[in-house]
């Protein structure tokens, strides 16, 4: 086997000759586990998700586990030719040699990618056909809602890895091995946050939504997904380096996870709760450790700015020779010396995002954020020498109007004016890079039961917005395909029935052909208002996370009103922390 796919391994050896982080063990006497990232080894070498599973699983002397992505042109062409099956990076043994397959997803858009490395394995991707290893998925996707993989999943790991994957690895290890049944149901009973779709059964109205979701076997009508409740440095940090895939060349720290402000649209600042942000000195350690090797860090959280310390931190790290990276900063929370590391780590562009452009669009994704906020943060990026701003806006966002377009459009124009003044007065010309993106409404957000604006009014604004500030210098605009925004609407509040929809699109990723050839609608999905009563497909997953909460500030949000921080010391009232105390 080892000649027949030389120019598989070949390739894979000079993948592995740039990294460093990946492990290859001896397989015999251990659990062999094929850890899937439905995406190119550009995109997943830095999912912060799949480090942390890989080295859990190889610290274990018990258990073995190699990577297996999504092979890209190159590599699919080498495959072909080589006429070889989906193979490990490590070993390159093809995925039927492994008792285990796990798959991390991060992305809905990335199902029908896992559909096509489950093909390319030579494993029927629907799980009722299949042979060979329990194929069981998990990450941030399936936590929202696995439903749109049922059918082709043997199994889900709902939950945070920290917790669940010791637990679930040992409930597998006792575990009957007479019959798939047997062994999943073991699974349910044993692991917590296991969830085996065979064992729950939908039921439907005659219009399609969902009437009942019933479990079998004596299992619980809910699953708990159990959060990471350790030391803050206990949290996920990078374990492959590599100079070519995007922020592989960084060292991540993961500084907290969860966000406390509440945004409504943010399905990561609800599922992650209650926020769990470290302090600065938590990181220290590894922070300066790699920065005295010239390595730039990156803090990862949805609310890095918010960590207290940050601005030493940051300061260290530059005294030491590194350079630093935040993956997201408030406009108001931005410390002097943060930017000043900013711009000495030679960010060219740093982004900030006010989501909305209106004052009342911002109330009622509950965003905390003025005009004056998103004016004093620019002023201080540029002054402190950060040359160019970018800033995200969602457009088709509840409630949207074409006078919140008008708003947008105005705000645009005043931050790029703000932009070019103060960059002029420091002798350049600063450039201001807007990015738009359709709201995507997702499980688990208050605007869980609100439509996706239909993608015609979506392209309709977006358009406008281009079209009044096109030819203004210094200012770029780029929009996402609304066509694959709608695709991500519609499998993030799905239900199994999307299975045959995930399988066409493995085939050919055009969504539209997709929805046509199968005769589905799209809208059905994405667009339909939910009934507040409406029983959801994601609905058993257990986040802690009321029902209830989640429909007041829904309705917190129709009449404009801003609701407080988290604050877990005194708060009870999404449930979580109540939870916690009871
Ligand atoms: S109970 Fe309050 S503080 Fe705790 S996670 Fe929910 S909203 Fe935040």
């Amino acid at each position: 086997m080892a000649k027949r796919f030389w120019p598989v391994r070949e390739y894979h050896a000079n993948l592995l000759k740039e990294e460093t982080g990946w492990v290859r063990k001896e397989p015999g006497g251990r659990l062999n586990v094929a850890l899937l990232y439905p995406n190119t080894y550009q995109v997943g070498l830095a999912n912060l998700g799949l480090a942390v599973i890989y080295d859990m699983l190889n610290q274990r002397a018990d258990t073995l586990c190699e990577r297996a992505f999504l092979p890209d042109r190159a590599g699919l062409k080498i495959q072909q030719k080589a006429k070889a099956p989906l193979l490990t990076l490590e070993s390159c043994r093809p995925l039927d040699e492994f008792d285990l397959i796990l798959a991390s997803i991060s992305f809905e858009n990335d199902y029908p990618n896992l559909v096509r490395m489950l093909e390319m394995a030579g494993l029927d991707p629907w799980a009722e056909k299949r042979n060979g290893p329990p194929v069981i998925a998990g990450g941030v996707a399936m936590m929202l809602n696995p439903e749109p993989l049922a059918l082709l999943m043997d199994g889900f790991l709902l939950g945070e890895a920290e917790v669940i994957l010791d637990p679930f690895i040992q409930a597998l290890e006792e575990a009957p091995t007479e019959s798939r049944e047997e062994l999943l149901l073991h699974l349910s009973k044993n692991a917590p946050g296991f969830y085996a779709p065979m064992f729950y059964t939908p039921l439907y109205h005659p219009d399609g939504r969902l009437k009942a979701f019933t479990p079998s076997q004596g299992l619980p009508e809910r699953i708990k997904a159990p959060k990471y409740t350790g030391p803050a440095k206990g949290m996920a940090q990078s374990v492959f380096q590599s100079k070519g895939p995007e922020l592989a060349d960084m060292k991540l720290l993961e500084v907290g996870r969860g966000c406390g402000h509440g945004c409504r649209f943010c399905a990561a600042g609800h599922i992650y709760r209650p926020p769990r942000l470290g302090h600065a000195d938590d990181f220290m350690e590894p922070a300066l450790e790699a920065a005295k090797n010239g390595d730039k860090i990156g803090l990862v959280c949805a609310a890095a700015s918010d960590l207290e310390g940050i601005d030493h931190l940051a300061s260290e790290v530059i005294r030491l020779g590194g350079k630093i990276s935040v993956s997201s900063l408030r406009a108001d929370r931005l410390g002097d010396d943060l930017v000043r590391a900013l711009a000495q780590s030679r960010h060219q562009t740093v982004a900030l995002a006010p989501e909305a452009g209106s004052p009342r669009l911002r109330r009622i994704i509950n965003k905390h954020l003025t005009e004056e906020d998103l004016a004093g943060g620019v002023e201080k990026l540029i002054q402190g020498g950060v040359p160019n701003i970018r800033l995200y806006f969602m457009v088709g966002l509840p409630e949207e109007t074409e006078e919140d377009i008008t708003e947008m459009i105005g705000l645009i124009k005043r931050i790029r004016q703000q932009v070019v003044s103060l960059s002029r007065a420091r002798g350049y010309l600063g450039r201001v890079t807007i990015s738009m993106n359709a709201f995507i409404p997702k499980p688990w957000t208050p605007f869980q039961w609100q439509p996706m604006a239909p993608l015609k009014t979506v392209k309709k604004r977006m358009n406008r917005v281009k079209k009044e500030l096109a030819g203004m210098p210094n200012l770029k605009i780029v929009a996402d395909v609304p066509k694959y925004a709608e695709l991500q609407a519609v499998l993030s509040r799905g239900d199994r029935r999307l299975a045959p929809l995930l399988l066409t699109l493995a085939k050919d990723p055009n969504p539209q052909r997709a929805f046509a050839a199968l005769d589905l609608d799209p809208g059905f999905y994405a667009d339909r208002k939910r009934m507040e009563d409406e029983l959801f497909p994601w609905d058993f997953v257990d986040h802690k996370i009321t029902k209830s909460y989640l429909l007041a500030e829904a309705k917190r949000a129709e009449q404009e009103k801003q609701s407080p921080d988290c604050n877990p010391a005194k708060c009870t009232r999404c449930g979580v922390c109540g939870h916690e105390k009871a």
